[in-house]
């Protein structure tokens, strides 16, 4: 297939043309080819090898518009840190269309290819730092079983973008069933506008919800299953240590997918007040945060649906799953990474004492759990490697005779219980310090280590015993990094 035979459907824009404005991508100077995923590729039926290709680049650098491709930008508004902001929309992302798959339509949507009608003061564009963030972070989460939006490819070009320094320019092509999030519902709802507020949610339901079609209140329907996602979604963020970092209602998505990859960061010596967004100074998205924040952004969703469900009471009810849901995922997703079969009363006294001596002891978050799926039952002396993150030496051997106590109690096998929890600790995560180190050398041309990177994380699970360095605590120099909103 050549990129001009990408066999696009365009059913978003179908919709009224309220809802978008139809536009093209603007050219970049000299685009190059820096990445492409296998996995994602594959979904649509292509190759990294194809990607690479110079009509490939074209279309996803935004300097060649495919046959049947009808580009847009979508509108939306939404909360930013908890205020109202207005409208705000694609301001650099125009969707191409959607490929049919197996599972179901794939967007497609360049991030970074030029202003758009919802640009307001920006300019459009992406910077290679964070695109190279977004790309590796999608097709992360997306290996450690996180639902996520994906990335397919990413372009770069030499046109230089003015950011707090002079950076150059990049466009990562995503990938989702949709990319409507809460915001472009709250857009038609702070309007007024009924009509198009339920045309929007008959699109999202008849798309991406039709089981929920026959149901007495489809509406309501649709607010319980998205905020069951969500916190679904949350739990897996909390789980691996995941901070989105902006939290706003313009970056939940519909489908409870992980959405926008900022100023993102995963947790490394633990600290449940951590804020991995400089920006932030409040704290408002801080890891503790994010499970509140997610109730609070279904909280948005239901009040810009309610004219559509009717019943203040029914809207409640549907925002009553998330507590629920969200502890059912969690205890599920600790129960693997403590590599318990059984559940029991006690379970939750001691995930919230190993959660209490991780805080106390600030110890590595992947570490931890990867090394505990080490521990052998009757061998305490082999605990060092683990015993040596926790600087509380006699907290943690307290911690331990329960923790042990607790897998004799079930009977618990050495072998065959490390064996599941190496499958739900991921030894691989993306540490700050591995993508900057990744990013400088791209910033001097060489990709490689972007390249190396992609295929360590997607393979989060596996030993990979020669790419041991890429499980490594962070440097001296990484302590100061920090990341913004600036991308
Ligand atoms: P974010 O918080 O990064 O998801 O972005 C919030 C809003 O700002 C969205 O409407 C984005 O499209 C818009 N935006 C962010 N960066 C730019 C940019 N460089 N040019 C135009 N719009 C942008
Ligand atoms: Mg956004």
């Amino acid at each position: 297939m050549t990129a001009d035979e990408l066999p696009f459907n365009n059913s978003f824009a179908e919709l009224p043309p309220a809802f978008f404005t139809r536009l093209m991508p603007t050219p970049l100077p000299s685009p190059h080819f820096i990445a492409a995923s296998s996995p994602a590729a594959a979904l649509i039926g292509l190759s990294v090898a194809d990607l690479a290709r110079p009509d490939f680049v074209d279309v996803f650098s935004g300097n060649k518009v495919a046959a049947r491709s009808q580009p847009l930008s979508a509108v939306y508004s939404g909360h930013q840190f908890g205020v109202w902001a207005g409208q705000l929309g694609d301001g650099r992302a125009i969707t191409l269309g959607e490929i049919a798959t197996p599972t179901g339509p794939m967007e497609l949507q360049l991030k970074g290819a030029g202003r758009t009608p919802y640009s307001r003061m920006g300019d459009g564009r992406a910077v290679l730092r964070s695109s190279i963030r977004e790309f590796l972070c999608s097709e992360a989460m997306a290996a450690l079983g996180i639902p996520t939006t994906r990335a397919l490819a990413m372009t770069g070009s030499p046109q230089p973008i003015a950011r707090e320094t002079m950076e150059s320019a990049a466009v990562v092509t995503r990938m989702a069933p949709t990319f409507v999030r809460f915001g472009s519902f709250e857009h038609w709802a702070s309007r007024n506008r009924e009509t198009e507020l339920r045309t929007l949610a008959d699109y999202v339901i008849g798309q991406f919800y039709p089981e929920l079609q026959g149901a007495a209140n489809p509406y309501k329907e649709l607010l319980a299953e998205v905020t069951r996602r969500t916190a679904r979604m949350i739990a897996h963020w909390q789980t691996v240590g995941f901070m989105h970092g902006v939290m706003n209602t313009d970056n939940m998505s519909i489908l409870g997918l992980t959405l926008d990859y900022g100023p993102f960061g995963f947790m490394e010596a633990f600290d449940a007040k951590h804020i991995c967004n400089h920006t932030d100074q409040g704290g408002r998205y801080s890891y503790a945060n994010q499970v509140p924040v997610g109730h609070w952004n279904c909280y948005a969703l239901a009040n810009a649906l309610l004219p559509l469900i009717g019943e203040p009471e029914a809207a409640e009810e549907a925002l009553d799953v998330y507590r629920p849901e969200f502890g059912r995922q969690l205890d599920t997703l600790l129960h693997a990474k403590l590599g318990l079969k059984e559940s029991r009363d006690e379970d939750a006294g001691l995930f919230d004492r190993t959660f209490g001596l991780l805080q106390d002891n600030h110890a590595d978050f992947t570490l931890f759990f990867r090394r505990l799926g080490e521990l052998k039952v009757d061998e305490p002396a082999a605990d060092e490697p683990l015993r040596d993150l926790f600087i509380d030496r006699a907290g943690f051997d307290a911690w331990a005779v329960e923790y042990r106590a607790r897998l004799r109690q079930e009977g618990s096998i050495d072998a065959p219980r490390r064996e599941g929890m190496h499958r739900a600790n991921p030894k691989y995560i993306l540490r700050n310090y591995l993508a900057q180190t990744a990013i400088e050398q791209a910033q001097n041309g060489d990709f490689s280590g972007v390249h190396k990177l992609l295929a360590v994380l997607e393979r989060p699970f596996d030993e990979q015993a020669e790419n041991d360095s890429y499980a490594a605590l962070p440097p001296d120099w990484a302590s100061h990094l920090e990341v913004s909103c600036s991308s």
